[in-house]
């Protein structure tokens, strides 16, 4: 579903991304993990066409994200770390919004919208303004805005943070039911924990070099994925 190859990029004369290559197929969720710095919101930008990259190739469902921008995003959905949508929008306009970029029918958005906002029980909020919403509200639109057009690849940048534990627990069972209907997601996380219980598989990146990939049981053993972490690190 998605396949990075020798990914590198520069941010001026600063290596952020070097050589990175990994491959998700599809019904596995990827947990992204590295300290602040290491290169996770640059590479996932990357894959999403947001960023241009000096070297390599990004591959979404065989196609590439140079040559085919817009065939790749139609089959996936980005969830950046900051919910800065339209203030100037209510919540269901947003949501209309988004679905008619991506030419979602009038049915098929109004069951999506209304199941996901009862879920994530903001139903009585979309009529307001995205400017009066908390973080966690804007989080809560973020996904919904992002699932409106059945996307195949979730890319999602430490999707958890600023969600009740509702809506934390919500979002991984989503996240598990796009993998059951053949999808795949690729997200970047801090809490090793939770990663360790959703992920089927684990990348771990330090100083923009892929330095750990390979499934959750492989990577952690029978340790803690904190503890492997901070051993990779030279922590312990
Ligand atoms: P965090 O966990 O803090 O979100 P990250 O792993 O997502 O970190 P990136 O944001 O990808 O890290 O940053 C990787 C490197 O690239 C860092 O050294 C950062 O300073 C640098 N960088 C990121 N964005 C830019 C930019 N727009 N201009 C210059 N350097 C940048």
């Amino acid at each position: 579903m998605l396949e990075i190859k020798n990914l590198t990029k520069y941010y001026g004369d600063r290596l952020a991304v070097d050589d990175l290559s990994l491959h998700i197929e599809p019904g596995k969720i990827c947990g992204f993990i590295g300290r602040n710095g290491a290169g996770k919101t640059t590479t996932l930008k990357s894959v999403c066409g947001i960023l241009q990259f000096d070297e390599g190739e990004i591959l979404i469902g065989g196609k590439s994200i140079k040559d085919d921008p817009i065939g790749c995003k139609k089959r996936m959905a980005y969830i950046p770390d900051n919910p800065d949508l339209y203030d100037f929008m209510t919540g269901i306009k947003y949501l209309n919004f988004i679905a008619d970029v991506y030419s979602v029918s009038t049915a098929e958005r109004a069951t999506k919208i209304e199941r996901y906002a009862k879920e994530f029980e903001i139903s009585d909020d979309l009529n307001q303004l995205i400017s009066t919403y908390s973080h966690g509200m804007k989080q809560k639109l973020a996904i919904i805005s992002a699932l409106i057009h059945t996307p195949d690849l979730l890319i999602m940048d430490e999707p958890f943070v600023g969600l009740d534990p509702l809506a934390a627990h919500r979002t991984k069972e989503i996240m598990r039911e796009i993998c059951d209907r053949g999808g795949a997601i690729f997200f970047s996380t801090h809490v090793l924990d939770v990663a360790q219980k959703l992920c089927d598989e684990i990348a771990i990146i330090k100083d923009g070099r892929l330095v750990v990939f390979g499934s959750t049981e492989e990577v952690s053993g029978n340790k803690s994925l904190e503890g492997v972490f901070l051993e990779l690190e030279g922590e312990v």
